[in-house]
């Protein structure tokens, strides 16, 4: 028996240990201490009651005989898959129902998704990046490579046709920077994968965050992307699924490729997954109602106003950032030259706020750090004031 190798090449996720360690210490000489978590990258609110409402009536289905359901048909059940096709229609994205593929959420998506590719492919990677696309490459021993993202092209980095990619990973608005691609701009990474005879990964998981009327929700908003873009997107931070698990995939009949990737998902999928639960399926269902999408929008202006809060109580300091408008990710460059180490550090002890280290995220987070939404409004005004003080106090 040989074990895959590739595994002791996969880098060690210190980030969240070495926080957790870091405000452990500092709780154990503090213990006095009210502390503001700021780093939290999962969402707060409860699911919506047409949500719920949803998963109580699906559950009572399924206790009766002549509404019980067994195994869930092909890529989904038809009601969730033509509310999304509604969904992108509202996009001005015509999909067909056979592009569809309901999923338990987008990183098991994106990481299943290599299994329609061979391990020789060179994958690009933005750098800082979302952990997940570089592990789930290295596992399978492929060769990846980084765009750099930076101050100096606003965190959204584009292509540079001398750099030749298969495979390209899109997260837009991205985590963790909270920078997002206009329509022009990914217009040219469609060229550019187009010209390579390249595969776009896109993942959208944030779309519902987006105020910018530039920014699409939809790669598929973008001419010729339906040649070259796989979409992965989730509930997860729309509707608050991150323990609910549901997610869609599409995956274009027009893709260019040697194979017919639609159908060689469809017959992965088919194989090595079987399906959403009923009760959940029906439960993402109800986000896509009115009622569902008053309610989930709700949430979503909530964390909003936690970013705005940020933002301005960055700007009092003098901080530069980016994110925030389309991303509940607020991106912040250090003040005083500080690693993000150094600055972790400070703002633990003299703010007892904690965020998360830039620098975890890839090389180019060196001197940066990222705050998040995902708070309460109290909580959020006290870091913002606690912040100013530090800084300016
Ligand atoms: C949270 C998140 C997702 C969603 O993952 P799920 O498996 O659907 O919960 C996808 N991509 C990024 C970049 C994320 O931050």
């Amino acid at each position: 028996m040989k074990i895959n190798q590739n595994y002791a090449n996969v880098k060690k996720s210190y980030l969240f240990i070495e926080i957790a360690h870091r405000l452990r210490e500092y709780v154990a000489a503090h213990p006095e201490a009210d502390i503001i978590k700021m780093g939290i990258g999962d969402v707060t609110l409860p699911l919506a009651p047409a949500v719920v409402e949803a998963m109580h009536r699906a559950a009572d289905e399924m206790g009766r005989i002549e509404t019980f359901r067994g195994y869930v048909d092909d890529n989904g059940y038809d009601f969730l898959i033509n509310a999304i096709k509604n969904y992108y229609a509202g996009f001005g994205v015509d999909l067909d129902y056979w592009e569809i593929f309901i999923s338990d959420g987008a990183k098991s998506d994106l990481g299943n998704i290599l299994d329609l590719f061979d391990a020789d492919n060179t994958v690009l990677v933005t750098d800082p990046v979302y952990p997940v696309y570089v592990d789930t490459n290295v596992m399978a021993g492929r060769r990846v490579i980084f765009a750099d993202a930076t101050e100096e092209n606003n965190f959204l980095p584009l292509p540079d046709p001398s750099v030749k990619a298969d495979i390209i990973y899109l997260c837009s608005p991205n985590n963790p920077t909270g920078a997002a691609y206009t329509r022009a701009q990914l217009k040219q990474w469609v060229d550019y994968a187009k010209a390579q005879n390249a595969v776009i990964l896109f993942d959208s998981a944030y779309e519902a965050f987006i105020t910018d009327p530039d920014v699409p929700h939809s790669a598929y908003e973008v001419e010729g992307a339906c040649d070259c873009v796989i979409e992965f997107c989730s509930l997860s931070k729309t509707a608050g699924f991150t323990g609910t698990r549901c997610g869609y995939t599409v995956v274009p009949k027009t893709l260019k490729a040697e194979g017919d990737l639609n159908g060689m998902w469809l017959r992965r999928q088919t194989t090595k997954f079987n399906g959403v639960a009923y009760v959940i399926q029906r439960a993402a269902e109800a986000v896509f109602t009115p009622e569902g999408q008053r309610q989930i929008k709700e949430n979503i202006a909530y964390y909003q106003e936690n970013a705005k809060l940020l933002m301005s109580g960055l700007d009092r300091c003098g901080i530069k950032y980016f994110g925030g408008k389309n991303s509940p990710y607020i991106w912040l460059k250090c003040p005083d030259g500080l690693g993000s180490w150094e600055f972790f550090d400070r703002l633990l002890s003299e703010a007892n706020v904690v965020g998360t280290p830039g620098e975890g995220f890839g090389k180019n987070g060196r001197g940066y750090f990222r705050l998040t939404s995902f708070s309460t409004h109290e909580k959020t005004a006290e870091a913002s004031e606690r912040i100013y003080k530090m800084l300016r106090g």
